[in-house]
């Protein structure tokens, strides 16, 4: 198995294959956008497969597609169809925002995709309109109830905002009383491609709860599951769980089994990190796979022991790209 200086696992590889999306959740980016990467900076599928093949041989068994959003890429199925045979793979998961996914989900059952996070703030059209900028409320639904039909594990991702959707927190967590999903609530990171700046979010963790037990008095706290970022409870008689994501307060990185590799290839090894091996100018100069094994293993020997000494260690590099370009 692989390790790092830590003595950490290290199964499960986070990939971002574009930076582009539908919607500008002003929390992941400003109104207009980003400077997206040209075609020429983006991996090409034939070096992420090549990635993915040299990593599952050395031990990644979970392999989670994301961005930007992922289906806003050409060809994304064909690429998920190829990544789906590679051998040793456990398990392939998919981050998305719904906007365009309900006719794929039959596709993606298909292919043996069994769990899908998707993100949704909140279930007012205007306050989706207000945070994501694109009044595509209708069209993530369907997703869901898509996922839903197909029977793929559904976890909904919402980022808590002071001021934005806290309002949304317990219709949210209430659906989980007779779907078969996992709600789970994101402390705001600063990742938003500098629309604002952010401090210590005003919603943190504890917030968050104590909303959650303000509702539901007997909110059981139930076992996290092995590297689970979130801690899970479940609310009586509900079906799914509710999890909190202290994603700004870092509160799991003790057990964090994660890499990332960025849409231009960057290999990360701490989401706070600012990168720490350019995969893909290695790839293209010409590295073979002792090169690049050599060197991802260097790179998984010098993690930063949490996420707060990765952000002392960016060295005046402000945490503000856009999450878009990380994946989440
Ligand atoms: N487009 C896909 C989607 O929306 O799910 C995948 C990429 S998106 C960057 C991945 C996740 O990052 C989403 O759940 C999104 O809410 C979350 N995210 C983006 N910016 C964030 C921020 N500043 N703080 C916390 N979570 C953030």
């Amino acid at each position: 198995m692989l390790r790092d200086n830590h003595g950490r696992a290290i199964t499960y590889l986070r990939l971002a294959v574009t930076d582009r999306c539908n919607l500008r959740c002003h929390y992941c980016m400003p109104e207009h956008g980003l400077e997206w990467l040209s075609r020429r900076e983006l991996l090409t599928y034939e070096e992420m497969l090549r990635l993915c093949r040299l990593l599952v041989s050395l031990g990644i068994d979970k392999v989670r597609i994301t961005g930007g959003e992922p289906f806003v890429r050409k060809d994304m199925m064909q690429f998920l169809t190829a990544l789906s045979g590679l051998d040793g793979l456990r398990e392939i998961a998919l981050t998305t925002n719904g906007v365009v996914t309900a006719p794929l989900v039959p596709e993606l059952k298909r292919i043996g995709l069994r769990a899908v996070n998707l993100s949704l703030d909140t279930l007012d059209r205007e306050r989706f309109f207000r945070i994501t900028r694109r009044d595509e409320l209708p069209r993530v639904m369907e997703t869901l109830e898509a996922l839903l039909r197909d029977d793929i594990g559904v976890k909904i991702n919402a980022v808590v905002m002071d001021g934005q959707n806290t309002e949304d927190i317990v219709p949210l967590a209430e659906m989980t009383r007779e779907l078969p999903v996992d709600v789970r609530f994101i402390e705001e990171m600063p990742f938003n491609g500098g629309d604002h700046a952010t401090a210590r979010p005003l919603w943190d963790h504890r917030r968050i709860l104590n909303t959650l037990r303000g509702r539901w008095p007997g909110l059981e706290k139930i076992p996290d599951p092995a590297f689970s970022t979130s801690m899970n409870y479940r609310a009586p008689g509900h079906r799914g769980k509710i999890g909190i994501i202290a994603a700004w307060s870092r509160t799991f990185c003790g057990t964090c089994n994660r890499i990332r590799v960025t849409p231009q290839g960057v290999l990360k090894t701490c989401l706070y990190d600012h990168g720490v091996l350019n995969l893909r100018d290695k790839m293209r100069e010409g590295w073979n796979d002792a090169q690049l094994t050599e060197h991802l293993l260097s790179a998984f020997n010098h993690r930063h022991k949490d996420g707060w000494a990765a952000e002392e260690a960016r060295r005046g590099a402000p945490v503000e790209e856009s999450m878009a370009t990380i994946g989440g």
